[in-house]
């Protein structure tokens, strides 16, 4: 392609709204197509929450041209609760059947598992050319931790993991959808040696770093307040966002 035609395909990316006005200014509009956007945090910062409300405001025309559509939700933790969408819908006056309707769910068993349905993944986003504007995948390490628990086991993991995430990044190009990924976060072995302030990490490695194009990072603040920070993007300043987890999902902070 000539610069001028990625130019022009990258014309057709949209940005998500994730329910918290703060956040969207921290991401540049909201989670990009033809991205992969990547969150990570300690258990209850919200990774799960804010995937619920993503499968919500997905559906939601916005004024800067995008019309809104279908979610797909690949669950690996079994924490996806349908119902929780319903208060979601009703905060921003949606349908909750038809809400419920437009987000198809898959659960993955396996690491391998988790890879194959992606190929499920990719022929309903070419079946259903142009409806499908968001894949979340909650978690995308849980799975190759449990399936690669060893230490030997690692160079055999991040080689398995390379392969998902080139497919996720082939999927968000090919098909112009977001892709979603929530992490968890590790004791960073070597953070007493570089004096870093904060001692944990994402896991997934290199691999993982390198194909995210937006990571964040969440960490709790007082109460239902969470705060998100930029820790790796190509295009935005390392800032910080705090944001609410209310029962009508991600919301604005109240003060
Ligand atoms: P983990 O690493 O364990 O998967 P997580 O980052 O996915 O954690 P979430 O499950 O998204 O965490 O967030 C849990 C938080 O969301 C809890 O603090 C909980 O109180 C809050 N929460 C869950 N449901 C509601 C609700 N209906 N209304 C308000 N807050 C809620
Ligand atoms: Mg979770």
């Amino acid at each position: 392609m000539t610069a001028l035609e990625v130019s022009d395909r990258r014309k057709q990316v949209f940005k998500i709204s994730t329910g918290s006005t703060e956040l969207d200014k921290l991401l540049a509009g909201g989670v990009e197509s033809m991205a992969i956007t990547e969150v990570f945090g300690e258990f209850r910062t919200g990774k799960t929450q804010l995937s619920h409300t993503l499968c919500v405001t997905t559906q939601i025309p916005n004024s800067t041209g995008y019309h809104g559509g279908k979610v797909m939700f690949l669950d690996t933790e079994h924490t996806f609760r349908p119902d929780r969408l319903r208060p979601i819908a009703d905060r921003f006056n949606l349908d909750q059947t038809a809400v419920l309707d437009n987000v198809l769910y898959a659960r993955a068993y396996t690491s391998e598992h988790q890879a194959e349905l992606l190929d499920f993944v990719a022929a309903k986003f070419h079946e259903e050319a142009g409806l499908f504007k968001l894949l979340i995948i909650d978690s995308i390490m849980a799975l190759f931790r449990v399936d690669f628990s060893g230490r030997g086991e690692l160079a055999d993991r991040q080689q398995k993991l390379a392969q998902v995430l080139s497919r996720l990044q082939k999927i968000s190009e090919e098909y112009n959808v977001a892709v979603f990924i929530t992490n968890q976060m590790t004791a960073d072995p070597g953070a007493t040696l570089s004096f870093q302030v904060d001692p944990k990490k994402p896991i997934g490695g290199n691999i993982l770093a390198h194909a995210s194009t937006t990571r964040i990072s969440l960490r709790k603040a007082r109460g239902e307040n969470r705060i998100a920070k930029i820790y790796d993007s190509p295009d935005l300043p390392e800032s910080e966002a705090t944001f609410a987890i209310t029962n009508g999902g991600v919301a604005d902070a109240k003060d």
